[in-house]
């Protein structure tokens, strides 16, 4: 049954979605590929994109952190990064997909990528994720995490590249500017070079790895509970996307 789960809880936003547009006459198209990977796109009762856009042949691959088994960072007061990180993943693929950006997720319930069988279950799920990002072909990765450290004090949002990819190093600093402006909470950190973590050395696709804030700060943990906090990371991201894609390469 459980491999129906993040049907069920796709097709439950979906449905609010739905509800939502249709009192304003909109409707949504949803093309579902495979377990766990779907692309989104809003249409109005023309078929046109809604909100109007022109579609971009981008495509973006949002991936939350962790899942199943491994929720991740536990946050000083039981909150799971892998719950933070999906929320905000579906925040960002409404705000991307109002872009014009085909929108690619790793995964869309609260599982991770491995069969309940699997022998190394993580190994399985990071190779599955990489899987989606090449199939994709995606123009840019945005892996969601939330970060920790044992020093309660330290809090703020960072971004990291892999230490190779120039063009990773650009993304990563258009985003990190993007949330530094939109959410004032997030600190002053600056882009980070990265030659370990299993997406950037594994991918193609210009990725990066953004970790909204630290659990292990209380204040930090709360706010990025918050609709309100999640929604100014996002559109910080979503600015740095844009700032991105427009500058020269
Ligand atoms: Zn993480």
């Amino acid at each position: 049954m459980k491999r129906w789960l993040p049907f069920t809880i796709l097709f439950a936003v979906l449905f609010l979605c739905f509800l939502a547009h249709s009192l304003s006459n909109y409707s949504v198209a949803v093309f579902l590929q495979q377990k766990n990977e779907v692309r989104v796109t809003y249409y109005d009762d023309e078929g046109k994109p809604f909100p109007p856009v022109l579609l971009k042949d981008t495509v973006v691959v949002l991936d939350a952190g962790h899942g199943g088994i491994d929720p991740g960072k536990v946050g000083v007061s039981g909150v799971l990064e892998r719950e933070i990180n999906l929320e905000i993943v579906f925040r960002l693929a409404q705000a991307l997909t109002g872009r014009g950006y085909t929108v690619v997720l790793t995964r869309t319930g609260e599982e991770g990528l491995y069969q309940e069988g699997s022998a190394n279950k993580k190994r399985e799920d990071m190779a599955n994720r990489v899987r989606i990002i090449q199939k994709a072909n995606a123009a840019l990765t945005i892996s969601i995490h939330q970060n920790s450290y044992p020093d309660a004090s330290v809090f703020g949002a960072q971004v990291f590249y892999h230490e190779g990819s120039a063009e990773g190093r650009r993304a990563a600093e258009c985003i990190q500017q993007g949330i530094r402006q939109a959410a004032a909470e997030s600190g002053e950190r600056s882009a980070k070079g990265n030659k370990t973590y299993y997406l950037l050395t594994h991918t193609d696709s210009v990725a990066v790895i953004v970790e909204c804030g630290f659990l292990t700060n209380p204040a930090e943990e709360k706010l990025l509970t918050t609709a309100a906090y999640q929604e100014q990371i996002v559109s910080g991201i979503v600015n740095g996307v844009e700032a991105y894609f427009s500058s020269a390469k």
